[in-house]
């Protein structure tokens, strides 16, 4: 058994348990019964301060053990208790029903600082657990509905058809448009390659589009110069937690008789002139992937006002099958569900969205705080005329030229962190879609995403804030 070089038995004494310490190297011991029952837990912190006090090495262990410390029954609920005390403990010791210890779980969340990373410590467990008991682990099922209803509400937007992932969401969306071969969407540049993808299923032709220099959104006057009489639809895609200009992208959908589809699968609750992203597309797409604002795992919807685009989804997502008569097939549709598993997760993340929301956005003034002192660095803006955004990732523009060695030494030091993403238009397989693009060349260049998990503490930021100054100005960089 593993843990066999962390158990001591209570009458070991003070030393005994410092030897067991020092062997096991892991600062902790578990201090056992006569019956192997765990009553109690030793650290070197514990063993210190007892010393201290004046405690002989001689003295029996029980006295100055730990007896309210902490277990689990299993890994799972080891995790949870990892993230509840924000990655305090250490150590937490999996016991039986007889409180005989049966292994130990280390928290391994304490060097490596991920980019992003799920909170799931609301009641996500236990809706899964209640789906997974209830046998209903397909797509039927109460947390489908209750998910899709929950989230459209949040998004302002009267339906909501949960399905897959964020890319077949994009899909579905523009088949139920009737969007196909000779038509042409307008798309930006930058941007996930989903959206772009997505169009490309349906046999329509993408149009890709540059981007605005302070938003690094899709630039309205590139749509509008865009255009042909074979456009059809615009994908605004609100990018890194930064919503679109959607007065003028409304404007010119209407004007010119387009449908707007947008891509919200990186900005959650961001908001144009006081309203929600997804409730100004015919249909809005989400996507609910593991590092995504919140999650299902895989997951994404499509919300839309429209009852008539809603029905169409619903038979689209499930084989086109008429809900009438089971296996008539209407149209040729496909099978892009969501699991009723992870609609029970889903449900809980959209609870608790407006709470993880708060704390990314305090995350990203924290950062804004200490780069402000920085010269050479500069946050993705923030209240930019009518727009609300969220903090999805942390963005920032540096020097292009030392933008990869940053990255480079921030992943050395065990924080991750990414380049924004590549243009379409610089990619082989896109390129040929492209109209002329370049802001969004300078601004990939420059940009980095940093960590947004809630681990990312001051602390965290000081350090990489200290980094960054290093790379770009040279000091301290020995
Ligand atoms: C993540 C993402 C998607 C795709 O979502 P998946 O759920 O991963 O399929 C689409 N568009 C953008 C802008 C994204 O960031």
């Amino acid at each position: 058994m593993n843990c066999e070089k962390l158990i001591c038995d209570e009458n070991s004494t003070i030393k005994d348990v410092l030897k067991c310490i020092n062997n096991n190297a892991k600062g902790i011991a578990f201090i056992v019964d006569e019956d192997n029952k765990l009553v109690g837990i030793a650290t070197d912190g514990d063993i210190r301060r007892a010393l201290l006090d004046g405690a002989g090495l001689k003295e029996t262990i029980n006295a100055y053990m730990n007896g309210q410390f902490i277990y689990a029954p299993n890994p799972v609920e080891a995790q949870r208790i990892f993230q509840q005390y924000e990655w305090k403990i250490k150590i937490i010791p999996l016991v039986d029903e007889y409180m005989h210890v049966t292994d130990y779980v280390e928290c391994n969340n304490k060097q490596h600082i991920a980019l992003a990373q799920p909170q799931l410590i609301g009641n996500e467990y236990n809706y899964l657990m209640d789906a997974f008991l209830s046998t209903w682990i397909s797509s039927t099922g109460k947390y489908v509905t209750q998910f899709e209803e929950s989230f459209s509400k949040y998004c302002g937007v009267k339906y909501g058809v949960a399905v897959s992932n964020g890319t077949v969401a994009l899909h579905l969306a523009l088949v139920a448009l009737g969007i196909g071969k000779g038509d042409e969407v307008i798309v930006p540049d930058i941007t996930f390659a989903a959206t772009i993808n997505a169009v490309i299923y349906t046999g329509a032709t993408p149009v890709i589009v540059d981007i605005e220099e302070d938003s690094w959104c899709i630039d309205p006057d590139e749509i509008e110069k865009a255009i042909t009489p074979n456009t059809k639809a615009i994908i605004p895609v609100h990018i890194y937690g930064q919503p679109c200009d959607m007065g003028q992208i409304c404007d010119i959908a209407q004007k010119h008789n387009l449908y707007i589809v947008e891509d919200c699968a990186e900005a959650h609750g961001a908001e144009w002139n006081n309203r929600k992203v997804g409730s100004f597309g015919v249909i809005s797409c989400f996507s609910f992937f593991g590092n995504k604002v919140i999650t299902t795992g895989e997951g994404g919807m499509c919300v839309t006002n429209s009852a008539e685009l809603n029905d169409k989804m619903r038979v689209l997502r499930d084989h086109g099958m008429s809900k009438e008569r089971k296996y008539y097939h209407e149209v040729i549709g496909f099978n892009y569900r969501m699991t009723n598993l992870q609609a029970a997760i889903g449900l809980a993340q959209t609870e608790r969205i407006d709470e993880i929301l708060e704390w990314r956005e305090k995350i990203d003034d924290e950062y804004r705080d200490v780069f402000t002192k920085i010269k050479g660095i500069s946050m993705q803006k923030k209240n930019l005329n009518e727009r609300k955004k969220i903090a999805w990732l942390v963005s920032a523009l540096i020097d292009s030229d030392k933008r990869d060695d940053v990255l480079e030494e921030l992943r050395k030091n065990n924080i991750d962190a990414r380049a924004f993403f590549i243009p379409l238009s610089e990619m082989e397989i896109y390129k040929k879609y492209a109209r002329d693009c370049i802001i969004s060349k300078k601004i990939s260049q420059m940009g980095i995403n940093l960590p947004t998990t809630y681990e990312t503490k001051q602390a965290v930021i000081k350090k990489i804030s200290v980094i960054i100054c290093a790379m770009l100005h040279g000091e301290g960089n020995k």
